[in-house]
């Protein structure tokens, strides 16, 4: 698993239950490779419920991942996104639906963990050749939800 300090306080998300579900099948999690391994799939599946699609490993009842120890990294990123820019690059961004994005955006401890992102875990050497190799995790998400933090997280 690549190591990732985690932003949004475990209290803090178990309170809000707004993760895991989603509007449509462009936020459920997609796999790294290795993922693919480690869970003997290739993609994570959602069920319908009302109007939304959960993902397949959420326990409803207490909003636990049922594979927590072994949570795909676009779901240990967020409330952060690895997204597909305008000119095709690499980037970064933060969702505004998240509340603790929403509370904090801008913030000094917002910035510092932006900072940690772009200048410390994505040059990594293991997280840079991953990423690298699988630009398919950046994907296109509507601009009006996103702040773009960083154009290409490869670049300096
Ligand atoms: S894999 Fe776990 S953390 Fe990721 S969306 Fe599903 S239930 Fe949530």
């Amino acid at each position: 698993m690549l190591s990732l300090k985690q932003f949004v306080s475990s209290e803090f998300c178990l309170n809000c239950r707004g993760c895991c579900i989603f509007k449509n099948d462009l936020w459920r999690p997609h796999l790294l490779d290795h993922e693919k391994q480690a869970l003997a799939k290739n993609d994570v599946q959602t069920r319908k419920k009302g109007e939304s699609l959960v993902c397949e490993f959420l326990i409803m009842e207490k909003h636990e991942c049922r594979i927590y120890d072994k949570h795909p990294l676009e779901c240990r990123l967020y409330p952060f996104l690895l997204v597909s820019t305008d000119n095709n690059a690499c980037g970064l961004a933060a969702h505004l639906a998240c509340p603790y994005v929403q509370n904090r955006l801008d913030s000094d401890e917002f910035n510092r963990y932006v900072a940690y992102l772009t200048n410390e875990w994505a040059k990594d050497a293991g997280v840079l050749k991953i990423l690298k190799e699988q630009k398919r995790i950046f994907r296109s998400y509507p601009k009006e939800e996103l702040k773009l933090l960083k154009e290409d997280i490869f670049k300096s």
